[in-house]
């Protein structure tokens, strides 16, 4: 047996990320890998402009105690600026995000002054680059603003719109399949016999996939058949960068998912110190990288969380997305009596007065209702012991994006 981290640093070492990249519209970026860096070709904002609508004056002008009159010589809408310089007793009314007039280094908000005409009287108390959002506040130009390996989010589009992009170099996307394998399992509609069971885990991580951002590839349903496994695994490997299988990688007498591995390409089968999920195998087969995942349900979400997600964030030439883990005082009683480490399902309930985790429901490794509930899983480190209420326990969120 392995330890999970072990296997987790294994896992990522044997995934070479792709180098592809193409062009696409800033528009679509969101979710992708930046390929590029981005530097900033122009500061942000590219002038001192206002960040109130009110009157931009002298600051030398202002009496300290007592009000100040000025003469209100221009009008300043957002998007036009004054070609001359404002001189001594000039106010200039202007509003949100136009450029501070050469001369001025004041704003004041509308609310407090009193205007009468083209006399504007401003009280005392006013402060010198009130008001003023100075260029490059945001941005500095020539400033390396991301980095390669970023997953673009939405506020990522906005800012490369702000800097003035409509195409981005990204990745291109990653293309993953997913093959079942089983004699029991068998597809909706078709009515269960005695014994079957429905292939809720392709489904599970078809979805799990898209949520992601990968492009997927429905492989199918074979039973347990070596020809049938082979056939599909070579024609899904032709297009493919990676390949998730599911049942077949256990110690029983029809788990022949590795050794049809051994035939057609490589594999590693492990047995890792974590539960749900101890059996998995890993390996290469032509171009796609090979995950061989265990049929339980919870199990195989739970693996792909811990285990395949991270690898094939790597494989998409993303930098690292650490998981989001916090200590929670733990609601309920629990012991743990084997020595691997134990993800079990939880529910954290963000409260205003604080955050709690208890378990979701059943903890077996078939118990899909358990991880349907859970938003995150309670990991307890690989030797055996007993948590009570208030305990304070290491929760990781699960993050399915
Ligand atoms: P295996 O890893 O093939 O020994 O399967 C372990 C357990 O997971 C068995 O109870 C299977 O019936 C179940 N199982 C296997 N594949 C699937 C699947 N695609 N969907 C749901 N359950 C499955
Ligand atoms: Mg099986």
């Amino acid at each position: 047996m392995i330890s999970f981290s072990e296997a987790r640093s294994r896992i990522l070492e044997q995934v070479n990320p792709i180098s592809q990249m193409e062009n696409i519209p800033v528009q679509k970026a969101a979710g992708r890998i930046l390929a590029k860096s981005v530097v900033a070709a122009h500061a942000v904002p590219n002038h001192d402009n206002s960040g109130m609508d009110g009157y931009a004056v002298r600051f030398a002008d202002l009496a300290k105690e007592i009000p100040t009159t000025l003469r209100v010589t221009a009008d300043l809408p957002a998007g036009s600026r004054l070609e001359r310089t404002v001189g001594p007793g000039e106010a200039i009314r202007i509003m949100t995000g136009a450029p501070i007039p050469d001369g001025c280094d004041c704003v004041v908000m509308q609310e407090v002054v009193t205007r009468q005409g083209a006399e504007v009287t401003i009280p005392p108390g006013q402060k010198i680059k009130q008001n003023v959002r100075p260029a490059g506040e945001d941005m500095q130009e020539g400033q390396e603003v991301m980095h390669p390996g970023r997953r673009l989010s939405p506020a990522d589009v906005g800012l490369l719109t702000t800097l003035g992009f409509n195409e981005i170099i990204v990745y291109r996307r990653i293309k993953v399949g997913v093959l079942s394998t089983g004699n029991e399992v068998v597809e909706p509609p078709t009515p269960l016999l005695p014994g079957q069971v429905y292939d809720s885990n392709r489904m599970a991580l078809l979805a799990a996939l898209q949520s992601m951002g990968v492009e997927t590839l429905n492989m199918g349903l074979v039973g347990d058949d070596r020809n049938a496994i082979a056939g599909a695994l070579r024609r899904g490997a032709q297009e493919c960068d990676a390949i998730l299988t599911s049942g077949g990688v256990s110690v029983g007498d029809f788990d022949l998912v590795k050794e049809v591995l051994q035939d057609i390409g490589s594999i590693h089968f492990w047995k890792v110190a974590m539960k749900p999920g101890k059996p998995q195998a890993y390996g290469q087969l032509g171009q796609a990288t090979f995950f061989g995942l265990p049929g339980n349900p919870v199990s195989s979400l739970a693996v792909f969380l811990l285990m395949v997600r991270p690898a094939l964030f790597r494989l998409m030439g993303a930098e690292p997305q650490p998981e989001k883990r916090l200590m929670l005082p733990f609601r309920g009683t629990h012991h743990k009596k084997h020595d691997r480490m134990d993800f079990l399902r939880g529910v954290v309930y963000f409260q205003p007065e604080g955050a709690w985790v208890t378990l979701s429901g059943g903890q077996g490794s078939g118990i899909l209702s358990g991880m349907a509930n859970a938003n995150a899983l309670i990991a307890l480190p690989e030797s055996p012991l007993s948590i009570a209420d208030g305990d304070l326990v290491p929760v990781w969120l699960i993050d399915y994006a």
